[in-house]
């Protein structure tokens, strides 16, 4: 099913300030069952998601990591109440701080990821942490799944049944672009 690069499974645990320094980079996939917060609001559990981490040292001489992290997740339609398959990405950019003053000095495009001064931290958190903030607000099938006679007729506040989650987050962003 997976590319070649998917074929093992991501290390869980790591040192991320080690993996900077060294410059080292990581891809494998992550069995979603083992995301305790993001199997809760998920319909099936048994997907994989796909990472790809860099990990390094900003031009700010700040430890980071970059990368991104996908799986097609399967939630409950809120229309129609059946199965709906969602693909879920997230764009990873950290900075790895040790306190939260620190974190807000960054840079605008990092995010800080707060850890110890040194030992092993659990690599999966991190990534459902980045997962579970791209995740879709209202989950629907895209397509008219439900009769739209049944929704006229139904709560006025209902979306259309065309209408796109993802289009409405970006017209609540206003975000023009592309
Ligand atoms: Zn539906």
């Amino acid at each position: 099913m997976f590319s070649a690069p998917y074929d093992k499974p991501l290390p869980r645990q790591g040192d991320p300030r080690k993996f900077a320094q060294q410059g080292a980079q990581m891809s494998g996939y992550l069995p979603v069952e083992k995301l305790n917060r993001i199997r809760g609001l998920l319909r099936e559990d048994q997907a994989q998601a796909r990472v790809d981490l860099t990990f390094g040292i900003s031009e700010e001489g700040k430890l980071v990591v970059e990368g991104q992290a996908e799986a097609d997740l399967v939630f409950t339609c809120q229309r129609c109440l059946g199965p709906v398959t969602l693909p879920v990405e997230a764009s990873i950019e950290l900075a790895m701080v040790r306190s939260e003053e620190e974190g807000k000095r960054l840079p605008r495009t990092l995010d800080p990821w707060l850890l110890p001064d040194d030992g092993n931290t659990d690599l999966y958190r991190m990534v459902e942490e980045e997962l579970l903030l791209s995740l879709p607000t209202v989950a629907y099938h895209e397509e008219a799944c439900i009769d739209e006679q049944l929704l006229s007729s139904g709560d006025p506040v209902e979306p259309k049944p065309a209408e796109n989650p993802f289009q409405v987050l970006k017209q609540l962003k206003g975000s023009p672009k592309k």
